[in-house]
């Protein structure tokens, strides 16, 4: 028989389940197993919220996939988008490049995502529980606001900083609530100046019960439970927005420093994509599990939508029904290899245990009900014995009985590292970065110059699209587009940048407004196809010689030294719009254009200021051995309307300047008027916002 090829997307309960029982099945020759996830472990999510209330470390509820499925081949990638048709799957490469991988079978086993979006406010000022980061997060949170109560000399802001509100009463917000509740009461004793009535635990539930899927005596065991260990149950109550100070429940507001939401969820954005029939955006699935009208693509686990055939109703997203579902989709999966008939989906729930803190338990197992400690025992008792390895089960085993004898830990670890944003040199000829390398980094020059490369098949050893000179930035685009680098980048000069690494780019273009715009100016200039868009302007351009163009230099060419007096009475008496600085009268050190003079004088800078503290230093510039696509991109990329030109390949010895209106009155010539009316030569000249116009 053939070797067939089963890839299985997403490594949660369903997915891992389904792999060990393929292996367990099958032999390496009869079928490869590829296993993708984005993370490179198992979240065992019964466990987060142990994670966040410091009983358990954070690496114990998870456990990585290639050590616990030793003979599946397991990939930490993300699946984009699934082809049905052609039985193909493609996913994102280690360069951040696309891959098509074909398939025998698949199975979709993608879970669902946390969607904080269900209420306005709740993405912003919320807390999700979903991955063993949110439980970092989280955990991290409520110990440092125990700190900030705790130095605090405002007893109101105190009581806010030690107000946690929990949204949604099911397993994960009970759960929730009794482990913050324990976690904040137990470690008062640690802290001198938060005193019992400072803390507030509110659990909000829309629905006139907790723990909808657990009996009524059950439930109402569990509130009274929690009520007494201090959790406030707010019932009947629908969470409006949220803010930053807390949640509006129609006409009244909960204060508090602290949200966490354990409502909304979404399916993954590989199921999105998928145009195949849904129910409430799960996959709906025939009753063996295969997407209906599918022979090989399958779907288990909370991303589908599957009919228990054993009381016909629809399975609940819970980890029970995804580890059975996963284990039948395996044994169809054998059952079809063998030419056997495939058999519906059929599971008998064994029980339901949720922990309401304070150990204490709600628990239904085959038919038995236990409340209190007990089931508090119980529970731990099953999901040691769930956990799916043994070295995981011994340590939380052993976390667990530490717990006995010592406190929680309150460390709190500071997740910020440390100068992510650096600085970086390079030498002339140096690559900064290379086309179709996977982005990671924001670069500002700050002094030198850089040239942009890029390959195509016209030109395989890459042709320079254009320079760009102290002040510029570059890196943008891959980043904000999250795709690979588009040109290379290479130092002109020695060159000196500023590097930002991803996240500060992304925080700080997000909150600083004027960066945001600058971004999106440059953008738009940049756009990469600009050229390619209006070939015979861009044949034209290469044509051209630059020395045609370029023109003296504005006389005279300004010391640093003059004062604004100075250049005032220069400016009234010519007709130039821009002078080049030079100390020695060769060397290019500035330029200065009638704009800026009128923002020096706009600004109150005195008359008698030297021209170096308010010129334009370091500015682009072209050389003489550029050509005049060159030029062209410069003028695109500075919105100046003349630009200074520099003599040979190195060093700002002055040999003149070029002027945009010149070279567009040639392109016009060669060219004739474009084919599409508004469409400028280069749509290079409108003045860039944040850019001085020269
Ligand atoms: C806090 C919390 C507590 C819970 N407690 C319980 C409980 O006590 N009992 C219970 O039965 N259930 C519980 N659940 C529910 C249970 O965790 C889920 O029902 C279960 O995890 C679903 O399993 P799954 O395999 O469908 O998806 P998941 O376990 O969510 O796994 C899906 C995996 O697919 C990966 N993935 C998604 N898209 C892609 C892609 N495109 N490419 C590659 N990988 C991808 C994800 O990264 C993820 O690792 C809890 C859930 C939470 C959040």
């Amino acid at each position: 028989m053939a070797q067939q090829r089963i890839v299985i997307i997403g490594g949660g309960f369903g997915g891992v389940k389904c792999a060990g029982t393929l292996r367990a099945h099958l032999r390496n020759g009869d079928a490869e197993i590829l296993l993708f996830n984005k993370e490179n472990h198992l979240v065992f999510s019964p466990l987060l919220a142990d994670a966040v209330g410091s009983s358990l470390n954070l690496q114990d509820v998870i456990v990585p996939l290639r050590q616990l499925l030793p003979n599946v081949n397991c990939r930490t990638e993300e699946v984009k988008t699934i082809d049905l048709v052609n039985n193909c799957i493609e996913y994102e490469g280690h360069d951040g490049l696309p891959r098509r991988l074909p398939y025998d079978h698949v199975v979709i086993a993608c879970g669902n995502i946390s969607n904080l979006n269900v209420v306005p406010g709740m993405a912003d000022h919320a807390f999700p529980l979903k991955t063993v980061g949110d439980a970092a997060v989280l955990r991290t949170h409520i110990v440092s606001q125990m700190e900030k109560a705790e130095i605090c000399d405002d007893p109101v802001r105190r009581r806010w900083y030690l107000s946690f509100i929990v949204v949604g009463g099911g397993y994960s917000g009970v759960e929730t609530a009794g482990v913050i509740n324990d976690l904040v009461r137990s470690s008062r004793r640690f802290y001198t100046s938060i005193q019992e009535d400072d803390i507030s635990v509110t659990l909000i539930h829309s629905r006139d019960q907790l723990l909808p899927e657990i009996s009524p005596p059950l439930r109402e065991f569990a509130r009274e439970k929690m009520a007494h260990a201090g959790v406030t149950i707010r019932l009947n109550a629908r969470v409006q927005l949220a803010t930053g100070e807390g949640v509006g429940l129609g006409d009244e507001f909960v204060h508090g420093g602290t949200i966490v939401c354990t409502i909304g969820s979404t399916v993954a954005p590989v199921v999105e994509r998928l145009a195949t029939p849904k129910e409430k955006g799960r996959l709906l699935t025939g009753p063996d599990m295969r997407l209906q009208g599918s022979k090989n693509a399958w779907a288990i686990g909370d991303c589908a939508f599957i009919t228990n055939a054993r009381d016909g109703q629809p399975s609940p997203p819970t980890g029970q029904f995804a580890e059975r579902q996963g284990r039948q989709c395996a044994e169809n999966i054998v059952r079809l290899k063998n030419g056997e008939a495939t058999r519906p989906f059929s599971f008998r729930v064994l029980g339901q245990l949720c922990s309401i803190g304070g150990h204490n338990a709600v628990a239904e197992m085959l038919g038995f009900k236990l409340s209190g400690f007990w089931a508090w025992f119980t529970w731990r008792g099953v999901y040691l014995f769930k956990l799916p390895a043994w070295s995981r089960r011994i340590q939380v085993g052993f976390d667990w009985a530490w717990l006995v004898l010592f406190p929680r830990d309150l460390s709190c670890i500071r997740t910020e590292v440390t100068d992510r944003v650096t600085h970086a040199h390079y030498e002339s000829g140096d690559y900064i970065y290379r086309q179709g390398d996977v982005a990671a980094s924001f670069y500002v020059i700050e002094q030198g110059e850089v040239e942009i490369c890029r390959t195509s098949p016209e030109h395989p050893d890459g042709e320079i699209i254009a320079t760009l000179g102290a002040g510029s930035f570059f890196g943008e685009q891959a980043l904000i587009g999250n795709r690979p680098r588009s040109a290379s980048i290479r130092a002109r000069s020695t060159v000196e940048v500023i590097v930002m690494g991803r996240e500060v780019f992304t925080s700080i273009s997000k909150s600083l407004a004027p960066l945001r715009s600058a971004l999106m100016a440059t953008i738009a200039r940049r756009l990469p196809n600009v050229w390619q868009e209006r070939p015979r302007v861009r044949a034209a351009l290469r044509d051209f010689n630059l020395a045609d163009f370029i023109e003296p230099a504005p006389q005279p060419i300004l010391r640093p030294t003059e004062s604004l007096f100075e250049l005032t009475r220069r400016f009234g008496e010519s007709d130039e719009q821009l002078f080049l600085v030079s100390s020695d009268g060769d060397t290019l050190e500035g330029m200065v254009t009638l704009t800026d003079l009128l923002h020096a004088q706009a600004r109150g800078v005195g008359t008698d200021a030297p021209l170096s503290e308010f010129m334009i230093k370091d500015p682009a510039f072209i050389r003489t051995t550029d050509d005049c696509l060159i030029a062209a991109s410069a003028f695109r990329e500075h919105g100046h309307k003349l630009l200074p030109v520099v003599k040979g390949k190195e060093g700002r010895s002055i040999a003149g300047v070029i002027r945009a209106r010149k070279l567009i009155a040639r392109i016009m010539q060669v060219v004739g008027p474009p084919a599409v009316p508004a469409a400028a030569p280069f749509a290079s000249l409108e003045p860039a916002p944040l850019r001085k116009e020269a």
